[in-house]
C-alpha cells in the first residue's frame, strides 16, 4: 500500500533569502502533525538546505520521537565526489547529521549524466552494499532523473538495489524529456519497489493557470486542484511512497487530507488531466523544479530557482507588463550578495547540475531582457 512520506527539502524559512535558516519551531509542528496522522517516512538528503537539511531532521524527529516510530532515507551526494577515500567520512557524517545508527534507506543521489563523474570512476554501488552488509543501511537504491533507457542500464547491472526514487506526477508522466511513465514501467520489470518525488513538480500542479482550474473546478467544485495531482500518483500501481515537499503547516495539512481521500481517477477524470497538461505545458516558460541543485555551482552567486520562479510566475499572468513578481525581483536584486539574471557570464557550471536539462545561461537571458531591461531599465 502506498504511504505519504514527508519531503524535507523545502522547510519553511525565517529569512527567506537564506536556505539554512530553517524555522524549527514550524518544522516542529509540522512533523507532529504528519506523525499523529498515522504517517512515519521521512526523505532528507546531504545537500538540502545548503547542508543543514539533515540536521533539521535530527533536531525535529530524531530528537523527539522513539527509533523505531519512523523511517528515514537520505541520500550521497554524488555531486561532490571524485574519489572512493570521501565516501566513508561522507557516510559518517551523514549518519552523525541525521543523528541516527542506520538508514532505513539509503540512495546514490541523482544518478545520471551529469553525476557521471561519481559513479563511473568511483565503486560507489559496491560501497552502499557493504554499507548495507555491515548493518547501517537496510534497503539500498538510487534516485534518478535519467530517462527509462539509462535507468534500465543501471538496474541490469546492479540486481543490489532494491528501490528507485522517480520524479513522477501528471505533467512529466508521457513528457519525453522525463519519461516518468517509461523509468516506472522499467522498474516494475526489475521488480523493484518505486519512490515517487515531486508529485506537484515543485508546485507547478499546485498552481495551474486559470483556464486549467477551470476545467477542474467545472468537473467537480468540491476538489481542490492538487487534489488531482495527489489522486494520480497516490493510485499507480507498485509505489511505496510518495514524498511530498512542504514548505507550510497548511500545505502539509492539504496534503494528508489529500491523500486520505485520494480515490483513483475515472476514465474522464484522466481525459480532463490531459487538457489541464496541454494547457500547463503551454503557459510554463522554464521548466524549473527549484531543487536548487544549480545554486551552488554559480560564482556569480544568482539565486537561479528563485529568479526562475518569479520569472515562471510572472509569465503566467497573461504577460502582463508589470506583475507583482516583477516587483519581488526588484527587491531581490537590492539584498546584498547576490547576483541578479544579466550578472551571468555563461560560465555553464550551472548546466550540468540542472536534472530538467534547462539551459540556464540563455534562459537567464530572457529573465534579465523582462525583469531588467523591459521593466525596470536596470543599469549595469
Ligand atoms: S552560467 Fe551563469 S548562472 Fe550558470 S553558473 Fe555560470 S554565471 Fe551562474
Ligand atoms: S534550474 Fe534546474 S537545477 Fe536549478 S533549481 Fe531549476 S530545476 Fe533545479
Amino acid at each position: 500500500m502506498t504511504k505519504l512520506g514527508m519531503g524535507m527539502m523545502r522547510l519553511p524559512l525565517v529569512d527567506e533569502n537564506d536556505q539554512t535558516s530553517i524555522d524549527m519551531e514550524q518544522v516542529n509542528k509540522m512533523v507532529d502533525l504528519y506523525m499523529d496522522a498515522g504517517f512515519n517516512c521521512f526523505d532528507t538528503a546531504f545537500v538540502y538546505h545548503e547542508g543543514v537539511g539533515e540536521a533539521a531532521f535530527r533536531e525535529s524527529v530524531v530528537k523527539r520521537y522513539p527509533r523505531e516510530s519512523f523511517k528515514i532515507s537520505t541520500k550521497l551526494p554524488l555531486f561532490v565526489i571524485t574519489e572512493e577515500s570521501q565516501l566513508e567520512p561522507l557516510f559518517a557524517q551523514q549518519l552523525e547529521n541525521c543523528g541516527v545508527d542506520y538508514f532505513d534507506y539509503y540512495m546514490l543521489h541523482n544518478v545520471s549524466g551529469f553525476t557521471e563523474n561519481a559513479w563511473k570512476n568511483v565503486d560507489l554501488y559496491s560501497f552502499i552494499q557493504k554499507k548495507k552488509e555491515e548493518g547501517y543501511i537496510k534497503h539500498i537504491g538510487i534516485s534518478t532523473h535519467g530517462n527509462a533507457e539509462f535507468l534500465e542500464e543501471i538496474l541490469f547491472e546492479h540486481p543490489e538495489l532494491e528501490f528507485v526514487l522517480l520524479q513522477i506526477n501528471y505533467l512529466d508522466w508521457d513528457d519525453e524529456g522525463i519519461d516518468s511513465r517509461k523509468c516506472w514501467e522499467v522498474a516494475r520489470k526489475y521488480n523493484k519497489k518505486v519512490m515517487i518525488m515531486e508529485p506537484y513538480k515543485g508546485g507547478f500542479l499546485a498552481d495551474v493557470p486559470q483556464e486549467a482550474e477551470k476545467l477542474m473546478k467545472d468537473y467537480n467544485p468540491d476538489r481542490s486542484v492538487v487534489s488531482w495531482a495527489m489522486r494520480f500518483v497516490a493510485n499507480i500501481d507498485d509505489v511505496c511512497v510518495v514524498y511530498t515537499g512542504a514548505s507550510t503547516l497548511e500545505q502539509l495539512e492539504n496534503n494528508i487530507d489529500e491523500f486520505k481521500n485520494a480515490d483513483p481517477l475515472n476514465d474522464e477524470e484522466m481525459e480532463i488531466i490531459k487538457e489541464v497538461s496541454d494547457i500547463i505545458n503551454s503557459n510554463i516558460t522554464v521548466d524549473c523544479t527549484k531543487c536548487r541543485y544549480c545554486v551552488d555551482a554559480c560564482a556569480e552567486e544568482i539565486d537561479i530557482a528563485k529568479v526562475f520562479d518569479l520569472y515562471n510566475k510572472h509569465k503566467m499572468l497573461e504577460k502582463e507588463d508589470w506583475t507583482q513578481f516583477g516587483n519581488a525581483y526588484l527587491n531581490y536584486s537590492k539584498l546584498p550578495d547576490v547576483g541578479i539574471a544579466s550578472d551571468c557570464i555563461e560560465c555553464e557550471a550551472c548546466i550540468e547540475e540542472c536534472p530538467q536539462s534547462i539551459n540556464i545561461p540563455e534562459v537567464l537571458k530572457d529573465v534579465a531582457k523582462t525583469f531588467e531591461t523591459e521593466i525596470y531599465g536596470f543599469e549595469n
